[in-house]
This record gives structure tokens, C-alpha cells and sequence, in this order.
């Protein structure tokens, strides 16, 4: 083989001789973590980056999803969610003690189809919870007005979303709030680390609370809250990556646009409708649909074969959500219901995508699926 390794991710790191001055002038304030001078600050910049008033930082991805429905007050019935995920969307509505009800997707966006979500709403549905897949925003007015006509709230997974927009608009203003994840392999990474975006003031403050074990001040607690606090090291690293970050995805742009010049004419693979002209997209992954029949080769054929050269996709996102042990006896989870998320778990395969390709990875990864 003796080729380099291709991941399918490589997280952005701050260069080491800033990061050193920075923690420095940590070890010298010995303010480690508690809404410390870094944390301040980049809460601040990620708010002016992201143009969104009200962002809180937190600890990694899963927990401004599980506390957003503690911030709403969501304490019982069904929410309506994708199978077509990370796990932690579904977990997040678990550990609230609510019930996940999966609705299928639409096969252009691999976003919840809102024409289902419509169908898989009962007397018990309180909320819906869908996710940007890969960064592609959902089809937001309709959600909207679906939630808006039956009383639901509606709380993004916006996990794959960092700095994507609309008409120069966040996509994170949709809904009643949404969640991002700064873990190393996504966009923008603080290490781990999280945020939730919020509609106002108030509702800042209170999801402040929450992360802090419910205290409003030393001596008062008000709501049992939980710990998810972001530290000072890692928002020091986060400050120093917001500084590259766009740098970075001007890169993963590059690799898409190359991406798709190479591989729209190649027989059995399909990609994902390029977005609207409309769209700031953010390039956080770059998924392929293998069609077997016309590809001469099934989807963990290909998996296998890039494997044996030293390329590591991943099949975001096999297996569904809904075909895990603790989800897959739900009725929601049944094959029939999810059968446009069935096929693409079945046929995806993630080609690397970060800011440290080179031509020379780029040409290597098309010439094994082009072949
Ligand atoms: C990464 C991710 C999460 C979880 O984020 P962590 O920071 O790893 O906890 C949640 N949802 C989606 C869709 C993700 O991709």
C-alpha cells in the first residue's frame, strides 16, 4: 500500500505557539473554567461570527440537545425526529423522558420530509426535532408553519450547520432554538464543546442557568440544572480556530467543487443537488449515493475497496437512528415507515472532507470511486 492515510475528517488546530501564549495567560490567572475571560469572549465573537444575539456555550454537542427541551418546559409526549442522524438526536429526546417518533426524509436533502412529519403527528405530539443534515439547511418555513398550525415547538440539531446562512440570514434563528456541536471533526471545533442558540434574553439567561446546575446567583437555585460548562482551555483553542475557520471552509469548498466536476458523469453514484444560490453552505461533508446496479459495486464494496487503499470514508449515516436496540421495536422504526431514509443508510458513503486535503488526497479518493 505505503500510501498516506485519508481520513474522513481532520479536526482544525490552532497553531501550537498561540495556543502556548494563551494558556499562559491562563496559568497566570489560574482561571480555569466558571465563565472565565476566554469564555466570555468567545461566546461574544461566536455570536458576532454566527450572527445570532443569544448563544451559550456548553460542554460538547449532546447536551445543549437534551437541555434545550428542559428550557422549553418539554416534560412529556412525542416528538418527532429524523432517523437519519447521529444518535445523540434521538438520545437527547430520550433522556427527557419523551418519546422520539421517527419520520422519513427527503431523498434530495436527507432532511425530515415535512409532508411526513405532518402524517406522524398525534393528540401526544409536543415538539419536533429535526436535524440540517450535512449541513443543508431544512425546508424551515414549512416546518414552521406545521408547528405553528398544530401548537409544537421546534428545536434544531443544527450540529452540522456552523456559519451556514439564508439570504445573509443564520440558519440557527430558525425555530424555537437551535444546537450546534463544536466536536473536533465537525466545521469548527473547540475540542468538544457545544452551544444553543436562543430566541431572547430571558432565554439565554435561563439555558445559563441550566448549565450551571440551575443557579442564579451564589445562593439561589431555581431549576435543577445540569453541568455543561465550556472550560478555559478549550475556548482559548475555540478563539484561536474562529480565526481560521473561514479559511478552512473556503478550503472544503475547493474539494467539494472538485468533488462534483469528477464524479457527476460516473454511472450508479449520485450526489446531493447542489444548494441554492441562496445558501451559504458550510461543505461539512460531501456524501455519495451508490446505486449497485449501475455502479458495478455495492456501497461497502466501495467502503472496503477505499479502505484497502488507505482512504476512510464513513456511512454517515448507517445504521439508521431507528435500527438501533434501544429504538428499533418503536413502530415509528419500522422499514416501511422510513423507506427514503432506508436507502440512502444503505447507499451512502462520506468522502473525506477537511481543510488539510490536497489536490494530490482529492485525486487519489475520485480516481478509487471514479474507477
Ligand atoms: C456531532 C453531532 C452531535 C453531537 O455532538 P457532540 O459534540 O459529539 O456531543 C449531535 N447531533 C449531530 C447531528 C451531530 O453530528
Amino acid at each position: 500500500m505505503g500510501k498516506k492515510k485519508i481520513t474522513v475528517t481532520s479536526p482544525l488546530l490552532p497553531d501550537l505557539d498561540a495556543y502556548n501564549e494563551l494558556l499562559a495567560k491562563i496559568w497566570d490567572s489560574k482561571w480555569i473554567t466558571n465563565a472565565g475571560p476566554f469564555h466570555e469572549k468567545l461566546e461574544k465573537a461566536l455570536s458576532e461570527y454566527l450572527k445570532v444575539p443569544y448563544l451559550s456555550l456548553f460542554t460538547n454537542g449532546t447536551l445543549p440537545l437534551l437541555s434545550a427541551f428542559q428550557a422549553l418546559g418539554i416534560r412529556k409526549g412525542e416528538v418527532i425526529t429524523t432517523p437519519y442522524s447521529f444518535v445523540a438526536t434521538t438520545h437527547a429526546i430520550w433522556w427527557n423522558g419523551l418519546e422520539p417518533v421517527f419520520a422519513d426524509i427527503d431523498k434530495d436533502t436527507c432532511n425530515l420530509d415535512p409532508a411526513r412529519i405532518e402524517e406522524a403527528i398525534t393528540d401526544r405530539t409536543v415538539a419536533i426535532m429535526p436535524v440540517h443534515c450535512y449541513g443543508t439547511p431544512c425546508d424551515i418555513s414549512s416546518i414552521q408553519e406545521i408547528a405553528d398550525r398544530h401548537g409544537l415547538k421546534v428545536i434544531y440539531d443544527a450540529a452540522h450547520t456552523f456559519g451556514v446562512e439564508i439570504d445573509g440570514e443564520s440558519i440557527l434563528k430558525a425555530g424555537d432554538m437551535s444546537t450546534l456541536s463544536f466536536h473536533a471533526t465537525k466545521v469548527f471545533n473547540t475540542v468538544e464543546g457545544g452551544a444553543v442558540i436562543s430566541g431572547s434574553l430571558e432565554m439565554k439567561e435561563h439555558i445559563d442557568h441550566l448549565r450551571n446546575f440551575g443557579f442564579e446567583n451564589e445562593i439561589t437555585v431555581t431549576e435543577p440544572g445540569i453541568n455543561s460548562k465550556m472550560d478555559e482551555l478549550r475556548a482559548a483553542f475555540g478563539l484561536l480556530n474562529l480565526q481560521q475557520v473561514d479559511k478552512a471552509i473556503e478550503k472544503r469548498k475547493k474539494v467539494a467543487e472538485r468533488y462534483r466536476e469528477a464524479l457527476k458523469d460516473v454511472p450508479g453514484i449520485r450526489m446531493l443537488p447542489e444548494p441554492d444560490a441562496r445558501v451559504k453552505s458550510n461543505y461539512a461533508y460531501f456524501p455519495i449515493f451508490v446505486d449497485p446496479k449501475t455502479y458495478g459495486m455495492t456501497r461497502d464494496g466501495l467502503y472496503e475497496k477505499m479502505k484497502e487503499h488507505n482512504i476512510y470514508g464513513r456511512r454517515y449515516f448507517y445504521p439508521l437512528i431507528s435500527e438501533f436496540s434501544p429504538y428499533s421495536s418503536l413502530p415509528s422504526a419500522a422499514k416501511e415507515n422510513l423507506p427514503v431514509a432506508n436507502l440512502a443508510a444503505d447507499s451512502v458513503v462520506c468522502l473525506p472532507m477537511h481543510q488539510n486535503l490536497d489536490e494530490e488526497d482529492v485525486e487519489r479518493i475520485i480516481a478509487e470511486v471514479a474507477r
